[in-house]
């Protein structure tokens, strides 16, 4: 099912292959860096392990890098750039064949990246995929809140502080409206300690509720993509 813990003969020629995409970025003070790629390689998990039987699947190891360029105000931030990305995508995908990309780092400009690739993509910033997710997530609201930080508790809780998540009050911020406003750093957006929503109401319930929600609608564009 993983791609880097096969050994070469056993390597199924005819298999679509998943890109799990994510960024190292603060994500508040109680979530891990890894946060984005924790989630988008839990979403490709489970999507292969439902399809097994039905259609090949392998997921490749995960990209833990991406334009991130809000985060900068704070320490791990590291961001690769637009052209370093699409061309790093666009090699994987020459090499593999049969590739979905499926990203939980929403910056825009990661975004629109890899939109420009052409390359089938799990795309939940668009209206019919939002539509199926958390309210937190559908404000836009969702930056380490309890969307993303609910996620990182079902899959890898030891990573995650509770006393600090606990400790940390609601704070909602529009960051689409503020985006559209032209800033472009969380401190900027009313964000000084790298979150937004509600990290204090996260559960590890509601992450696996979502990451069953986000495999459905990925096992959906992974049958389309086979078809
Ligand atoms: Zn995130």
């Amino acid at each position: 099912m993983n791609l880097g813990d096969l050994a070469y003969p056993d390597v199924p020629t005819d298999a679509v292959h998943l890109l799990p995409l994510g960024a190292t970025e603060p994500h508040g003070p109680h979530g891990p860096l890894s946060t984005d790629t924790i989630i988008s390689v839990g979403i490709c998990e489970r999507a292969a392990e439902r399809l097994e039987g039905e259609i090949p699947v392998l997921v490749l190891p995960a990209v833990a890098y991406g334009v991130t360029r809000y985060g900068s105000a704070f320490a791990g931030a590291v961001s690769i750039s637009e052209e370093t990305l699409r061309s790093l995508v666009g090699e994987i995908a020459e090499a593999v064949g049969a590739l979905v990309l499926v990203n939980s780092h929403f910056e825009p400009e990661q975004v629109e990246t890899l939109r420009s690739t052409g390359l089938p993509l799990l795309d939940l910033t668009r209206r019919r995929n939002a539509e199926r997710l958390t309210e937190e997530f559908r404000a836009g609201s969702c930056h380490a809140g309890r969307y993303e930080t609910s996620l990182v508790l079902a899959e890898r809780p030891e990573l995650v502080h509770a006393d600090r998540m606990t400790a940390l009050e609601e704070r909602r911020v529009d960051m689409p409206a503020a985006i559209r406003a032209g800033r472009t750093d969380f401190v900027a957006m009313g964000m000084e300690q790298a979150y937004c929503g509600a990290p204090g109401e996260a559960s590890a319930e509601e992450g696996s509720e979502t990451f069953e929600t986000l495999a459905t609608m990925l096992v959906e564009l992974i049958r389309e993509v086979a078809a």
